[in-house]
């Protein structure tokens, strides 16, 4: 990456030592973290302002609508939308994918019907239809993987019924690092009638996203994985798809009009953001998506893979270690296990060393239990980590290993 002591000092974090050693944040996955625009986006809105959007005739309020408003457009250019009323505002990616599932059940599911999912969901995609499963007796389907943590996607054609409504598949695995060929797989489903949602929540941060190109009917991503805040993310869906859905929430801002008879909807976007949406995160979200554009995805992703590709030759030389999830098109995200030592240790041992990773089952139980073990310890990388950060962190792992096989 170029300029990386300059980008690393746009992370107030990256300086902090812990237990008395620099700080190496690995745990990008879960959450990346945060340059100051962002944080000072945040800071103008609450200090210089903070009235509510939409509603209001005065100045603080127009100012505050108008950076909202201009977030869908930076919105729209990241993902390469059409159109910005194609950019909702959610919570997250779990609200977003909770929304559409609420929403397409009332549109099109009935007693029977179907919805696909892959074998290497996040729960936030397999809780929400099993949801709908026990309300509506929807059916769920399952696309299998391979054990490189690769989408079987000729089983695909296969798995669609007359019945299948839905297919819903991450783009990028969060516990196995895999790129889903997702504009094969949304080609597939249209042919067939479905609706085609992808989960992005990894697939954000780590290369660009083209919703035109994909082609799928819907996308979520959550701000706090691609350097913005927690409390917000986006749903996309094409112009004419959210004409005709229903909204799953109901409440202000929502509405043109409110009799006890009937509600009439707002046109747009703002049909799916009902209440007080989180103003200072949207600007926030605004700030990060501007911050990576001008690092140039295709930077972050050439970056990010030799740090990945460095890692992985190094730790195959750990005895005893396995690395989870060896798909031929990956992010940086590096998940394994070693023989005898439980993941736990492993975080804990280099939390010590001032090494952030994550351990455990990622929110994704299916797919540890298809891989036959309970956790993993998962190193995600950032255009931020360096390769002495990755040599530290195998020479740390090496003599965790060597200190549990004797
Ligand atoms: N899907 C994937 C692939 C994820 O990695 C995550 C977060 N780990 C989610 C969904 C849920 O995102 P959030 O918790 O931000 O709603």
């Amino acid at each position: 990456m170029q300029n990386i002591k300059l980008i690393r000092e746009d992370f107030p974090a990256l300086s902090r030592n812990i237990n008395g050693k620099p700080l190496i944040y690995f745990d990008n996955a879960a959450t990346t973290l945060k340059p100051k625009s962002v944080v000072a986006a945040m800071d103008d809105y609450y200090l210089n302002g903070a009235a509510n959007i939409h509603r209001g005739v005065h100045r603080l309020s127009i100012e505050a609508t108008d950076k909202y408003e201009n977030v869908r457009k930076i919105c729209q250019k990241f993902i390469n939308a059409r159109s910005e009323q194609e950019i909702i505002f959610t919570s997250g990616t779990t609200l977003g994918l909770n929304s559409l599932a609420l929403s397409l059940a009332v549109q099109k599911l009935s007693h029977g019907d179907e919805v696909i999912v892959s074998a290497m969901e996040h729960h936030a995609n397999i809780v929400p239809w099993q949801l709908l499963r026990e309300r509506k007796g929807i059916v769920l389907k399952v696309l299998p993987m391979n054990d490189k943590g690769e989408l079987e996607t000729q089983h695909l054609e296969a798995l669609i019924s007359p019945r299948t409504k839905v297919l819903s598949c991450v783009m990028t695995s969060n516990s196995l690092g895999t790129i889903n060929p997702v504009k094969h797989i949304t080609a597939v489903a249209h042919a067939h009638g479905l609706e085609v949602i992808i989960d992005a929540a990894q697939a954000v941060a780590h290369g660009s996203i083209d919703v035109q190109d994909i082609d799928c009917d819907y996308l979520v991503f959550s701000g706090h994985k691609v350097y913005g805040p927690t409390g917000v993310g986006v749903i996309y869906g094409k112009e004419e798809k959210l004409k005709a859905l229903p909204p799953a929430l109901g409440g202000g801002d929502m509405i043109f009009s409110v009799t006890w008879e009937k509600t009439i909807f707002a046109d747009g976007p703002v049909r799916f953001e009902a209440g007080t949406p989180p103003i200072a995160e949207v600007i926030g979200l605004g700030a990060a998506l501007e911050y990576f554009m001008a690092l140039g995805s295709e930077n972050v992703e050439r970056y990010e893979s030799t740090l990945l590709k460095r890692a992985q030759a190094a730790v195959k030389r750990i005895g005893g270690l396995r690395i989870i999830g060896e798909a031929k098109e990956k992010v940086g995200i590096l998940s394994f296990v070693i023989d005898g030592v439980h993941p736990h240790d492993i975080g804990t041992l280099l939390d010590g060393a001032g090494i952030a990773v994550r351990t455990g089952h990622h929110c994704t139980q299916p797919v540890m239990a298809f891989f036959g073990i309970p956790a993993t310890t998962r190193a995600s990388f950032s255009f931020y980590n360096t390769p002495e950060e990755v040599d530290f962190f195998v020479e740390k792992l090496t003599e965790i290993q060597k200190f549990f096989s004797t």
